[in-house]
């Protein structure tokens, strides 16, 4: 993954602060309908993609390299345009967005997790996890209480002090996925998430994951660990720029499209 992408996700939150209750409304969290994306040269590193995600899915993307998942998650992130086909977040197409609205809906709609974490030396944990709602229109006398509200729904209230150096690679990631979850996001979008992890500590993270799932969060991981998609409720394969497999469409899921 891109150095871009992770700074320009990192710390980039919204202007408005909505919970998720928002998107109950039987509309897609995320629509790609047959999206291409093509670079100079006939590189096409998506070619006519579509998926659909519904509220409170828990999903993997899974590809081994080259198969265009870095790619797709800009899209689903964001954080690029298709070149063709069209991309709708609760069912705005982001076409109609000039960038600094989509970057808006990006802060208010996504959480995005990184394999390296990214959080902030020098802060501690709670403190990581308000940078999540600097720009969520939550005023800073509520910042700290709500970051601990996260930090407790990670399981790490207790360290809610620590600086990143003093806490463990899979506690980082815990505050990593409390940043990701502090506003309330229509979804979270986890890139390698257990990637830098030993196994056993991956395991936790996917535990947790699948915790916030059952509590209605809505998650796409993105992987190229088959095992780990297996685990997941859906899977969708990407190969070549295709979606090879959808165990949504499969499982005839209302998220299909
Ligand atoms: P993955 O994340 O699965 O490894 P990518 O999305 O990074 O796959 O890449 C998919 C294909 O698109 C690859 O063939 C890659 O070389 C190509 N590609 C990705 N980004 C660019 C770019 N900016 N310019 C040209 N080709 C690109």
């Amino acid at each position: 993954m891109s150095t871009a992408y992770e700074k320009s996700t990192a710390h980039e939150m919204s202007t408005a602060y909505e919970p998720s209750a928002a998107y109950g409304n039987g509309v897609p969290v995320l629509e790609l309908d047959a999206v291409w994306k093509s670079y100079p040269g006939g590189v096409h590193a998506l070619r006519g993609v579509s998926l659909s995600i519904a509220r409170g899915e828990l999903l993997g993307i899974v590809g081994p390299s080259g198969s265009g998942k870095s790619t797709l998650l800009h899209i689903m992130g964001m954080l690029d345009r298709p070149t063709e086909g069209h991309v709708r977040i609760d069912g705005q197409d982001i076409a109609s967005l000039a960038d600094r609205e989509l970057s808006a809906l990006r802060g208010r709609t996504l959480g995005f997790v990184f394999q390296q974490f990214h959080l902030v030396e020098g802060m501690t944990a709670t403190d990581n996890v308000a940078t999540g709602l600097m720009y969520a229109g939550v005023p800073a006398r509520r910042r700290r209480a709500t970051a601990l509200e996260a930090l407790d729904r990670v399981g790490l209230a207790d360290r809610a002090d620590h600086l990143p150096h003093q806490l463990s690679g899979g506690q980082k990631q815990r505050v990593a996925i409390a940043r990701a979850l502090v506003t309330r996001p229509a979804l979270v979008l986890a890139d390698e998430p257990t990637g830098a992890l030993d196994s056993r500590t991956g395991d936790a993270v996917m535990a947790l994951m699948r915790e916030l799932h059952a509590q209605g969060t809505t998650i796409a991981i993105i992987t190229h660990d088959r095992e780990l998609a297996a685990s997941l409720p859906r899977q969708v394969e990407i190969l070549d720029g295709r979606v090879r497999r959808d165990t949504g469409l499969l499982a005839g899921s209302e998220a299909t499209a």
